[in-house]
């Protein structure tokens, strides 16, 4: 390739990082192939031709002593992993890489070498399933018999481990990803340093819950590896490059297009959770008649790809966000100006990787590729400390990020953002001194959103129904409420779609028609992800649906589904759905669909509602769920398939209890009983979750 003024500048920087490194005795050998880890355009790059699947030979030849592997579905798991690598860098001087468990092999774990450490952060997915970048590493460490390179025994004995999992309480199997591993690695001699840390999102304590197990655990890997802890420096994982010859017209600069291809205009798929496909949304429509509440259905035609679902799959949304917010971040960062520059953000170590593809703009960048609306992160605000506009303003931050209960205390009803937060600390003062390269390490990469698919695949093979209740939370004492990134932005596709040419939800703006007006015509960047959420084969076999509010979305899809096969002269068993909303005026979606499916299933198909707040008593789906105990206990003798969708924090947890009262009830035996056949229901799927 050839050198251009870029790379001299590019390659400079690299090498006085690098002689800064080697007058402390270290080499990262960065000067290698500084671009080895720059973003791959979006793709799959696993099994890039060149790059090693071997971790023990990466961290060899890149010069680390400690990785941290993750296995992350929503990018919560992958942002803990960077943060344990730049706190162990800074803090310790370790030679740290972040590596998704996607990426390497494990089969050579056994030549681990015994003053290295490998981290292990670890989300668990739904039914206690790993995410979808640690199928392999989970089937391959906890496989009936499992074998290693070199056939060492005890296998493991040189590997130093640590680990950490993400999970949530209302769910079954809580943390069972970090469990089993921790399990399955100590089983093979390795040995772990510290607690196996369990952070809980159904509690909504999973940043403590991880700020609290690092503490002990650096000290214990620091007594173990003979680390000393040092004054904590940041140094920059990326650096920002001004493309002078570059304007945002120029062909090669994203403007927020998510891969090469996308920037081209050659996109032919196939389409993943890497490249998404920019597809047409063919109608959209409010589902509610509430004044103050909105949920959204939309069709998205994938007939232009090769895209294809099963009923009960999901349905990944890439959003944009808000312009107001976006203007805000720019704005307080002194960014505004510079909006449209074009710059190049280069991984200055060549583990790191850039989340975006790059040349591109700042606007680019936090419209398209950060998650600037999310809560922001005591530690993050830990490091932002130094780089406060006033030695005031860095004390505040400090005691901030220091003092647990004061940081909840001052954030706790405001909903704030990152921008929102530094301004009200600052009181408006604009924080000039951050580096670029802290604000792309400190935020977690925009995250797709998933909806459960709401049709059924073989009614509409190739348009995905979406069904989603608008996001919006007013915030006591602030005046313009809380609003989700992914749902506003649909429903401004959506009155888009409907005549409106400027939509401003709640008064938000989007860049509807995208990165160099790709999207025009309603168009919204998606994926499918399969899911293990089925119809029985058989459809004569009976089903029965929990699904109030949005969780009904997957059983509109079931349901349409039996409607289909009852009209082909199928025979299709009793179909049982329990749906609950507030109002049967307000928020009763799909209320004369469901008159059609009735016409056509007859009395195989019965819709028990539950309405909240039309008597004088409150009234759930697990209420009309124990009014039908009989029923619903017969059923299940008959193999029923029982399917729960929605909220995962106090109806999902409900229902279990319920249905093991009317087990225990209905086959006279003890609740402990009863309990066993939940947990044995679960165990041969005919129990099934789809919870969020
Ligand atoms: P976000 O911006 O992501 O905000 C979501 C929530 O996070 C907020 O309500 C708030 O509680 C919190 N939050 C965000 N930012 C802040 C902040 N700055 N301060 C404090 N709190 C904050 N939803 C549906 O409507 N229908 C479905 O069929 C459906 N199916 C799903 C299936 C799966 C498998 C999963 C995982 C989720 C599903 N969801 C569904 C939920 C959906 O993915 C989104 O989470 C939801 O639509 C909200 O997205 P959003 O971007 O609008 O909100």
């Amino acid at each position: 390739a050839e050198l251009d003024t870029l790379d001299i500048v590019v390659l400079g920087v690299i090498l006085c990082g690098t002689l800064a490194y080697l007058t402390k005795g270290k080499f990262w050998g960065i000067v290698k192939d500084p671009y080895a880890s720059s973003f791959q355009n979006g793709t799959a790059n696993a099994n890039r031709a060149g790059r090693t699947r071997n971790i023990v030979e990466k961290m060899e030849e890149s010069g680390k002593n400690c990785v941290i592997f993750y296995g992350s579905q929503t990018g919560t798991a992958e942002d803990y992993a960077s943060r344990l690598a730049k706190e162990g860098k800074s803090r310790f001087g370790l030679e740290t890489m972040v590596a998704d468990l996607e990426e390497y092999d494990f089969d050579n774990l056994d030549t681990f070498p015994s003053d290295k450490v490998a981290m292990f952060v670890l989300a668990t997915y739904g039914e206690g399933e790993p995410t979808d970048n640690a199928v392999e590493f989970y089937e391959f460490l906890t496989g009936e018999d499992v074998a290693f390179s070199e056939g060492n025994d005890p296998a493991l004995e040189n590997l130093n481990y640590v680990a950490f999992g993400l999970g949530n309480n209302t769910y079954e199997h809580y943390n069972s990803m970090v469990r089993n591993v921790d399990k399955a690695l100590t089983k093979l001699g390795a040995h772990r340093i510290g607690d196996a840390g369990e952070g809980d999102d159904g509690a909504g304590t999973m940043e403590e819950d991880f700020l609290a197990w690092k503490d002990p655990m650096w000290a214990a890997l620091a007594s173990k590896m003979g680390l000393e802890e040092r004054e904590a420096v940041y140094e920059p994982i990326f650096g920002i490059v001004d493309r002078e010859g570059l304007t945002p017209e120029s062909a090669e600069v994203y403007l927020g297009e998510l891969n090469k291809m996308q920037l081209e205009g050659t996109n032919k798929g196939p389409f993943n959770a890497h490249n998404p496909y920019i597809a047409p949304i063919s109608e959209s429509r409010e589902l509610f008649s509430a004044k103050d509440r909105n949920c959204l259905h939309l069709d998205v035609d994938i007939s232009g790809s090769n895209l294809s679902y099963q009923t009960g799959d999901h349905i990944a949304v890439w959003p944009t966000n808000p312009g107001a917010e976006v203007d805000r971040f720019l704005d307080l960062f002194e960014l505004a100006e510079k909006r449209n520059n074009v710059i190049s953000v280069k991984a200055l170590e060549p583990t790191a990787k850039v989340p975006f593809p790059t040349p591109t703009t700042y606007d680019a960048i936090v419209r398209y590729h950060l998650e600037i609306c999310a809560p922001v992160s005591r530690q993050f605000v830990s490091t932002l400390a130094a780089f406060a506009p006033s030695e005031e303003i860095k004390a505040e931050m400090t005691r901030l990020g220091n003092d647990k209960d004061y940081f909840h205390e001052k954030t706790g009803p405001h909903f704030y953002n990152i921008a929102r937060f530094l301004s009200a600390v600052s009181k408006g003062e604009k924080w000039t001194k951050i580096p670029f390269s802290a604000i792309i390490e400190g935020l977690t990469k925009l995250q797709p959103r998933y909806y459960s698919i709401s049709s059924s695949s073989i009614v509409q093979p190739k348009k995905i129904s979406i069904t989603a209740v608008v996001e919006s939370q007013t915030i006591p004492g602030r005046g313009d409420p809380f609003r989700g990134v992914a749902t506003n932005y649909l429903f401004a596709l959506k009155q888009k779609q409907n005549g409106d040419e400027n939509p401003t939800p709640f008064g938000q703006t989007y860049e509807i028609t995208g990165p160099r007006n790709k999207y025009d015509g309603i168009h919204v960047p998606v994926h499918v992800r399969h899911s293990n959420f089925k119809l029985p084969s058989d459809p004569a076999k009976p089903i029965i649906m929990i699904g109030p509010g949005t969780g009904v979305a997957p059983f509109r899809g079931f349901i349409q589904e039996r409607a289909k096969q009852a009209k082909d002269g199928v025979n299709v068993g009793r179909t049982l759905l329990f749906f609950g909303c507030r109002k049967s005026t307000e928020d009763f979606m799909y209320k004369s669909e469901w008159e059609e499916y009735q016409e056509a299933l007859g009395d195989k198909f019965e819709m028990v509602t539950a309405f909240s707040r039309e008597g004088p008593k409150k009234v759930y789906v697990q209420h009309r769920l124990k009014e039908r105990a009989q029923e619903v206990n017969e059923l299940l003798l008959q193999k029923a398939s029982f399917y729960v969708c929605g909220d995962a924090a106090n109806m999902a947890r409900e229902v279990n209890a319920v249905l093991v009262q009317l087990i225990a009830e209905g086959r006279g035996v003890t609740e402990q009983k009863a309990e066993e056949v939940v947990k044995m229901m679960r165990s041969t799927n005919q129990y099934q979750e789809d919870v969020w």
